[in-house]
Formats: structure tokens, C-alpha cells, sequence
């Protein structure tokens, strides 16, 4: 028998969801994906890169063009400057970037911390790497970091911590006094940063996304990581990117070009023709999603279920607490079965199990899709 590096992992919750969802033929609110298209111009780029031919291995730290976009995009939108030659990385998905940044920081023994509820490839990226995960929890109610709390969690082992700003599953949004006080940590302990940015331009009301890149201390120790998949709404064709200073950034590219070694060509290509043609596309999806998010969760006002604040993300939770006391975990299925709609349950976002009663739905779903599903869920 081959001893497991990863004995306590099973299959994703989102592939275990999806899957469940298919079988039952339930509306699928639970793994984070649109089901309507991405824009067309990006789709007929696509095809066309591919037809032309351009088909062969790209550089490894990818084309020059795409990451002058994304330099240009980095200026545009968040006044940040950077050096694409040195400083970005594009990669086959954020989850790639992420484990390439863990892998890279992290000797055996390490300590990382990681804020509960958190992302589920965190974790296992940390175990591989040999290093211990330590998991601190967000505040209960609104998911706030508790930097007293973080801080109490560091030791002399300790050399990262993961962020994820706004926040998968909850939608919570770290504040501009959040990265001040994270700055000083991180200057406090010399500790680096992986920074999961991917929801970046999904913030809804009145917060506002703030990059670890924007924080000139914090910048220093980062890997900000981004995913094409979410912003442009094409979470299958796996392409995003870390910016990270010159020796972070040598140091994860060593890792990337063992594992994948490079992005896909044409998708590449893709993005570059997009982003030159449409610059400002990324700042049309705040309004587009708040009215999905606003759209599902007015259809959910006479239902049994409490809706938690999401400022980001396209994630919305559900508290049941008035409705059973079971655990998530075998509501979302048993409610996938006999109410047709599938959600995420949020307790496996926790190594320690939260007394809270939480499902995550996805709204970046068609506006009927969502109604059909607020309607079913009523009927709970
Ligand atoms: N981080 C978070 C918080 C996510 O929700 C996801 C899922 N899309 C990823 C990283 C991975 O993104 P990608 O599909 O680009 O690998
Ligand atoms: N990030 C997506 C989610 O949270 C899923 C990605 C995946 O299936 N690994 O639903």
C-alpha cells in the first residue's frame, strides 16, 4: 500500500457538490463558477490564436505581452507600479500560484497561519511543503481578522501567513486599517505573505478592495496572487498570476516551471487581445454581481433561512439555525436531493468545527437560475 502524503484528504467538496448537483439535477450553487458566457470578443480571440496556429510552449514566466497587460491593468486600476520582467508571473490558475508560493516559503517545520474559515488548497500546499499549519479563527460573527489573536499565534517558527481578501466562503473584506496593522506584523515577526486576491474586482456597497501589493511593508513580503478565471469568467481555462518583488518572485518561478513549467499559449494570447481592448471591463462586474447577489437574496426574504452580509466574492451564506440542527455537511446533501438546489457546506472550511449553521451559495449564476433556486429554497 502507497503511504498518503495527504491522509486526511478526500475529493473536493466542489467536485463532491457539482457532481451531486448533475445526478440529482439540481440547480448548482455550490462550486464558484458563472454559468452564463464570457464575453464574446474573448471567446472568438480564443479561437482564433488557436487556428492561427499559436499552439507551442509560451516563455515559462509567460508572454511578455500578457504580463505588460496585467502591469498596465496593475497601473490603471489600483496605482500600483510594477516590473513585469521581475515582478509578475502568469501561471496555470491561482491554485497553481499559491501552491508554487507556499512551496516556496515554507522548510519542513515551519509554522503557517492560516485564518479559519479558509480556502481548501491551503492547507494541503502547507502539509506538502513539511510545514505545520496553524489555524487561527476569523471572529464569528463577521468573519473579521483578530490580529491580537494572530498575532498571540506567531512564533519563532513561524515564516507565513495566508490572507484572502475578499474572502472565499464568507465575503468579507479586509479593511485599509486591516493591511496597516498586517504591515506591522509582518515587519514585527519577518514573516511573508501570500496574499488570494482572485475576487479582487467582486466588492459590492460601499467597501473597496485593497491590495497587499498597496502597502509598500507589506508589498516587500508578498506573493499577491490573481485569477483570470474569475475576473473574466472563464474558470476553465485555469490562467492567473503572482506579483511578487525580484527574489520572490525567482524563487517561485524555480518551483512553477517544474510543476507546469508554463500557461497555456493561446489563452494567453486571448487575454492580452482582451485586456488591450477593453481595459475597464473588470470594473463592470461590481455592479453586475451586487444585482445578481441583490437579485437572490430579496427572492430569499420570506424564507426560513438568515442571510449574512457579503461585502465580496460571489459567495452568499445562509444561517439555517432557525430551520434544523443537523450539520451543513449533511443538509446541503439531503437539500440537493429533495429541494433541488446544491450549496457548499462551510464547515469544511474549518479545521475546527464552528458552532455556526452555514451554507455557501454561489451567485454568479443566470438571474432565472437564481430565482428558481431562491423559490426552492423558500420552500424549505
Ligand atoms: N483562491 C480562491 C479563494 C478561490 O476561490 C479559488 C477558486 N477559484 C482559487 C484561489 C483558485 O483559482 P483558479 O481557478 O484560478 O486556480
Ligand atoms: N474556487 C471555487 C469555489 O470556491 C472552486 C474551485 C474548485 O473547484 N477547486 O467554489
Amino acid at each position: 500500500m502507497l503511504p498518503s502524503k495527504l491522509p486526511e484528504v478526500g475529493t473536493t467538496i466542489f467536485s463532491q457538490m457539482s457532481a451531486l448537483a448533475a445526478t440529482h439535477q439540481a440547480l448548482n450553487l455550490s462550486q464558484g463558477f458563472p454559468d452564463f458566457p464570457a464575453p464574446e470578443a474573448l471567446r472568438q480571440a480564443l479561437a482564433k490564436h488557436a487556428l492561427e496556429g499559436h499552439n507551442q510552449y509560451a516563455p515559462m514566466a509567460g508572454l511578455p505581452e500578457l504580463r505588460d497587460a496585467i502591469a498596465r491593468q496593475l497601473a490603471r486600476h489600483r496605482n500600483i507600479s510594477c516590473n513585469p520582467d521581475t515582478e509578475i508571473t502568469v501561471l496555470p490558475g491561482a491554485t497553481e500560484a499559491i501552491y508554487c508560493a507556499i512551496t516556496a516559503c515554507v522548510m519542513p517545520g515551519d509554522e503557517v497561519i492560516l485564518l479559519d474559515p479558509c480556502y481548501d488548497s491551503y492547507r494541503p500546499a502547507v502539509l506538502l511543503a513539511g510545514g505545520h499549519p496553524v489555524h487561527v479563527p476569523l471572529s464569528a460573527g463577521d468573519f473579521t481578522p483578530d490580529w491580537g489573536r494572530i498575532e498571540a499565534a506567531i512564533s519563532a517558527r513561524t515564516t507565513l501567513l495566508v490572507i484572502n481578501s475578499p474572502h472565499n466562503p464568507t465575503g468579507a473584506v479586509l479593511t485599509h486599517e486591516d493591511l496597516t496593522i498586517l504591515s506591522a506584523l509582518v515587519v514585527k515577526h519577518g514573516l511573508l505573505v501570500v496574499s488570494d486576491e482572485v475576487y479582487e474586482y467582486l466588492v459590492y456597497d460601499n467597501h473597496r478592495h485593497h491590495s497587499a501589493l498597496q502597502f509598500e511593508a507589506l508589498r516587500a513580503a508578498t506573493f499577491a496572487v490573481f485569477s483570470f478565471g474569475k475576473t473574466y469568467g472563464v474558470t476553465g481555462w485555469k490562467t492567473g498570476y503572482c506579483v511578487a518583488p525580484p527574489a520572490l518572485t525567482a524563487e517561485l518561478r524555480k518551483i512553477h516551471q517544474y510543476v507546469c513549467f508554463v500557461a497555456v499559449t493561446p489563452v494567453q494570447q486571448a487575454l492580452t487581445d482582451f485586456m488591450a481592448a477593453e481595459p475597464d471591463y473588470p470594473l463592470t462586474l461590481a455592479a453586475l454581481y451586487q444585482h445578481k447577489r441583490d437579485l437572490f437574496n430579496s427572492a430569499l426574504a420570506h424564507s426560513r433561512f438568515q442571510l449574512r452580509p457579503s461585502a465580496g466574492s460571489y459567495f452568499q451564506l445562509l444561517d439555517y439555525s432557525d430551520i434544523s440542527t443537523a450539520a451543513d455537511t449533511q443538509l446541503c446533501t439531503q437539500w440537493t436531493r429533495e429541494f433541488g438546489v446544491a450549496s457548499i457546506p462551510v464547515s469544511v472550511f474549518h479545521q475546527q468545527p464552528p458552532t455556526q449553521n452555514l451554507l455557501r451559495f454561489c451567485f454568479a449564476k443566470r438571474d432565472n437560475v437564481l430565482e428558481q433556486a431562491a423559490e426552492q429554497l423558500c420552500r424549505i
